[in-house]
């Protein structure tokens, strides 16, 4: 008899001081949800724990059932009727009967009226099906909570930011749950939590302790002791009782694993707390920033400078409209600029009716206020030729989530003759070349490129990049975390609070 598996993913990464909704139609990269057989049609081949899952079910020859694959853009709360409507079908799945259910969650979801939906979710798999297996793999922006421990056999997350490595978390989680079921070895973990929160851009491996830490990860598993060790920097954006920095290692209980795996678990925090202080971003102001890479750039034409917008990132809740950064590029007279992506429907729709090659006068971007951290917004007036007008859609050809075909919904090209702004009907975090190739820009021909992206920018930026400035603007995703009114989180907390 063949096993019968339930993959699923739910993933949200919840800003809880983002102005942006989360309906059901958010989840999915603009297509919406998948259900059923059209989940292993748009993920088999991703660089994606969802797809090492198939391929895991498939070399095992494991009847499958996939309810449900949905992924939002990072925003604020979804309802609790959204969450059901994607829960529900892995309920009805696991009702059915099988033998292992594999989770490709998120890790930092908040839903308007629980804290920790991937907990719920575990815990509701378990009661529908006590003691059943649960591999669980998370993202590496996870406020772990014990619930989902208690709830799973076996969780890993991504050792990279950019996360580059998603489908071998995936594998790494299912290979153990198979070797379980087959009888081989039994998962123990272990895992504990900081009153730390980390700043996110201080979380890639080269830039903070993640990468030392994860470093002695690696060296764990290589060695057997362990089976998988994963370090979760936090999600600092979403407020929530269990926000904060996180370990959860796994291990062989047959072969002295679960001390192994307590001990490797202290071990990886403790170099987070020693250095915790590595974890705090400082940024200069905004003015300088814009000054030091306008020099740059004028001093090395060969290969473009990147300017980061990293407090407006839509790929952790930003709008993805505020022009603090643009108005500066501008007032200090930058050329040969190229920007991504600015969203903002009702700009598109204006140069969509001028059409192509004619020039506008324009309010980009500003639209959206926000309350949470008492900012309005504010547009800023414009002037140029519609260069190109674009359905938005392209299929990432870089390293991150490879092969998945993404929409930036309707797309326009402004060109004010300094710089050319690509204008999108959605969101999107510009970690691959194609937010810029598809309309018909080459990025590593600018001078400039200034990118609405923290970190993730890096997997397919980066190699083409002369030098890098950061550009403290505003929005949802700044840095400075004393900007937020945190209720929920449990105090006191490094470094909102001395310790
Ligand atoms: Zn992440």
């Amino acid at each position: 008899m063949p096993r019968r598996y339930v993959l699923a993913l739910v993933k949200h990464e919840t800003n809880t001081f983002s102005p942006i909704d989360t309906p059901l139609s958010s989840f999915g990269h603009g297509e919406g949800p998948a259900f059923g057989a059209e989940v292993a049609e748009r993920f088999r081949g991703t660089n994606t724990p969802l797809a090492a899952y198939l391929d895991l079910a498939a070399r095992e020859r494991a009847e499958i059932v996939t309810p449900v694959a949905a992924e939002s853009w990072p925003s604020n709360r979804a309802s609790r009727a959204t969450f059901e409507a994607l829960v529900r079908p892995i309920e009805d799945a696991v009702r059915a009967g099988c033998d292992a259910v594999f989770l490709d969650l998120h890790g930092a979801m908040v839903i308007d009226d629980c804290d920790d939906p991937e907990g719920e979710i575990a815990r509701r798999v378990r009661r529908i099906a006590p003691g059943i297996p649960v591999a669980v793999t998370l993202d590496y922006h996870t406020n772990l909570s014990g619930e989902l421990v208690d709830n799973a056999t076996v969780v890993t997350g991504y050792k990279t930011y950019p996360h580059v490595d998603m489908y071998d978390a995936g594998m790494l989680a299912g290979s153990i749950l198979v070797r379980a079921l087959d009888g081989a070895i039994e998962p123990a973990m272990a895992w504990g939590s900081l009153p730390l929160l980390a700043s996110v851009m201080r979380h890639a491996p080269e830039d903070g302790p993640s990468g030392d830490i994860l470093d002695y990860a690696r060296a764990e598993e290589r060695s057997g002791r362990v089976l998988a060790a994963t370090l979760l920097p936090s999600f600092p954006h979403a407020d929530t009782p269990h926000t904060g920095v996180s370990a959860i290692v796994v291990g062989d209980a047959r072969r002295g694993g679960r001390e192994a795996a307590r001990e490797v678990c202290d071990r990886m925090l403790a170099i987070a707390w020693e250095r915790r202080d590595e974890y705090v971003f400082r940024a200069p102001p905004l003015a300088e920033s814009v000054a030091r890479a306008k020099a740059l750039g004028l001093g090395n034409p060969g290969a473009p400078v990147l300017l980061i917008d990293h407090c407006d990132n839509c790929g952790s809740g930003g709008a993805q409209d505020v022009m603090a950064v643009v108005a500066e590029i501008l007032a200090q007279g930058l050329e040969g600029v190229a920007i991504a992506p600015i969203r903002d429907p009702l700009a598109v729709a204006a140069m969509v009716e001028a059409g192509e090659g004619q020039r506008v006068r324009l309010a980009l971007g500003g639209r959206t206020p926000m309350p949470s951290i008492g900012l309005a917004g504010k547009p800023l007036e414009v002037e140029g030729r519609v260069a190109r007008i674009t359905d938005g859609a392209f299929t990432i050809t870089g390293p991150m989530y490879t092969g998945l075909r993404t929409y930036l919904g309707r797309t326009a090209v402004l060109d004010t003759g300094r710089a050319r702004i690509v204008v999108t009907s959605r969101p999107h975090e510009p970690f691959d070349r194609g937010v810029f190739t598809h309309a018909g820009i080459d990025p590593a021909a600018q001078r400039y490129l200034m990118l609405k992206s923290r970190i993730h920018y890096r997997a397919g930026f980066k190699p083409i990049a002369s030098h890098i400035v950061e550009c403290a603007g505003e929005g949802v995703t700044n840095a400075d975390l004393s900007v937020y009114d945190y209720r929920k989180l449990v105090r006191p907390i490094y470094p909102l609070d001395p310790m």
